[in-house]
């Protein structure tokens, strides 16, 4: 079997055969960028150098990079066990060239590197290109020799990748594998018509030729670049003959051991079709981004950063409980996550039981208050059924998050599963007024995203610059 562990070191060691530097990953907390929460791509620590404004001494590299994708304009946690491909903590491997190499080489190596190093059969590949890319269209019927019909044409939004609102953006070129028809949505699947399992996306090439300002302007570069991401999960599970993320190597491990603790079978289900699997498969997501999380700094809290952790915990220890598991667990699953995933990333090792403590005493908080928040809400929802409603108003919403710590979507899961929905609009106009109250507290010297009441075992860490500092509230609450 190709392990995720081998595909990660062929990807770095093919790219170093062509004269690219290894480099590090970034962290998952991008350093001195107030317009990022974390690191959503491999490009994200490249930035300056992309837009020139920063030389080193090379002119290619290759990373893995540890990303997280819950806020802001690639947010997928609510995909997480909904789909067989998505998780909110991903390891994606890529080559970048600065002003170096354009898209002959770029798609050459791709090319090279999935049907060559990995062996995967051509016969099942596709490729998109952005609808005006000519060029691109070309290469791929020349280097690749696909036929016409498996280089589709898409528009801007699928085709023209930018990593938030402003920053390094271009045209992009996807290739996909075809798992086949028993992976289809029906008749009319196909890429770019729906966003089921069967097209599976495992890497994209950008040809970052522009720079996008707050306004939406798009500045041509002085030189192109290129900025590649392929998701090491998607590529191990294809390798692996597996039709899901979750049933790779990677997780696996995670998920078995989660699985054991809670007294449960993984069965290997379709997504969304198992309580189960989809409890198992949320944990193991979860826990990955909380042990990676606090490695990188960040402790539970209701602010910023925190918050998001906060969220993922709670979130995977309300899945827990619909399994039955109803003692702090996800401690343990953390613990798991950095024996499984150290030898790649020696960061978790050195923090093992700093993760352990953290995740641990999240969860003894909110186990405090999970049951007191949910008979509050069964109490609201039938006061709302005998008055006809099925909205949960914001402020309801509002009130359980800032008393209870519970969010939002553990409201919106429990109420959708009894035909309720959750006013988000209105819970958010209520977080807005207590961001603003927290600033004003801010601006008086208070204490801030230091976890509830002020009070965090952690504060020395987070004092040492743990907890860093962040501008925008980009769909935190989404
Ligand atoms: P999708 O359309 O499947 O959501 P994407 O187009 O948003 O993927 P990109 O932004 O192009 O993804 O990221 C580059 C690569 O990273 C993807 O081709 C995929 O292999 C991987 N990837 C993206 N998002 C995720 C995720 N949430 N979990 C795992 N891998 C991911
Ligand atoms: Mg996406
Ligand atoms: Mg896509
Ligand atoms: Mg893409």
């Amino acid at each position: 079997m190709l392990t995720a562990k081998e595909i990660r070191r062929r990807y770095l060691e093919f790219f170093h055969r062509h004269q690219h530097e290894i480099v590090a990953s970034g962290p998952i907390i991008p350093p001195n960028d107030p317009t990022l929460l974390f690191a959503n791509s491999g490009m994200v620590q490249f930035k300056k150098l992309f837009l020139g404004e920063e030389k080193r001494s090379y002119s290619r590299a290759t990373t893995c990079q540890k990303c997280l994708r819950v806020s802001g304009k690639h947010n997928d946690l609510e995909n997480v066990g909904r789909t067989a491909r998505h998780h909110t903590f991903f390891e994606m491997l890529g080559n970048f060239a600065f002003g170096d190499y354009f898209k002959r080489e770029a798609i050459t190596w791709a090319w090279d590197f999935v049907t060559k190093e990995l062996e995967l059969p051509t016969d099942k590949l596709w490729v998109t290109v952005f609808r005006e890319d000519d060029e691109a269209a070309e290469l791929w019927a020349e280097i690749a020799k696909l036929p016409a019909d498996r280089i589709v044409r898409m528009g801007e939004k699928d085709n023209f990748w930018t990593m938030g609102d402003t920053g390094p953006c271009g045209p992009c070129s996807e290739i996909y594998v075809d798992q086949g028809e028993d992976m289809s949505c029906g008749p009319d699947c196909g890429i770019g018509v729906c966003d089921c399992d069967r097209f599976l996306e495992i890497w994209n090439l950008v040809f970052t030729q522009f720079d996008q300002s707050a306004d939406g302007t798009r500045t041509p570069l002085a030189k192109p670049n290129i900025d590649t991401g392929m998701g090491l999960e998607r590529m191990a599970a294809v390798a692996q003959g597996k039709r899901s993320n979750f049933d790779c190597d990677l997780f696996q491990d995670i998920i078995q051991f989660a699985a054991g603790l809670a007294g449960v079978k993984y069965s290997f289900s379709s997504p969304d079709t198992n309580d189960v699997d989809t409890a198992l498969r949320v944990i193991a997501d979860h826990s990955r981004a909380a042990a990676f999380l606090i490695a990188g700094g960040v402790l539970p809290s209701n602010e910023n950063r925190g918050y998001v952790l906060r969220r993922l915990i709670r979130r995977a220890l309300r899945f827990a409980t619909l399994m039955g598991v109803n003692e702090p667990f996800m401690h343990k699953v953390a613990r798991k996550v950095t024996e499984v995933m150290g030898d790649a990333y020696p960061e978790l090792v050195e923090s093992a039981d700093f993760i352990d403590r953290a995740v641990f005493e999240e969860e003894q908080r909110f186990s405090l208050t999970l049951k007191k928040g949910l008979d509050l809400l069964d109490e609201e929802l039938s006061s709302l059924k005998a008055q006809g409603k099925t909205l949960i108003p914001g402020d309801f919403c509002f009130k359980l998050y800032d008393t209870y710590g519970f969010p939002l979507d553990i409201v919106t899961d429990v109420a959708e599963k009894r035909g309720f929905s959750a006013d988000a609009q209105g819970f958010e106009k209520y977080m807005q007024e207590q961001r603003q109250r927290a600033r004003e507290h801010q601006k008086k010297g208070g204490l801030l995203g230091q976890g509830e009441n002020g009070a965090n075992p952690f504060k020395s860490l987070a004092d040492g610059g743990a907890q860093s500092r962040f501008v925008g509230y980009d769909g935190l609450t989404a």
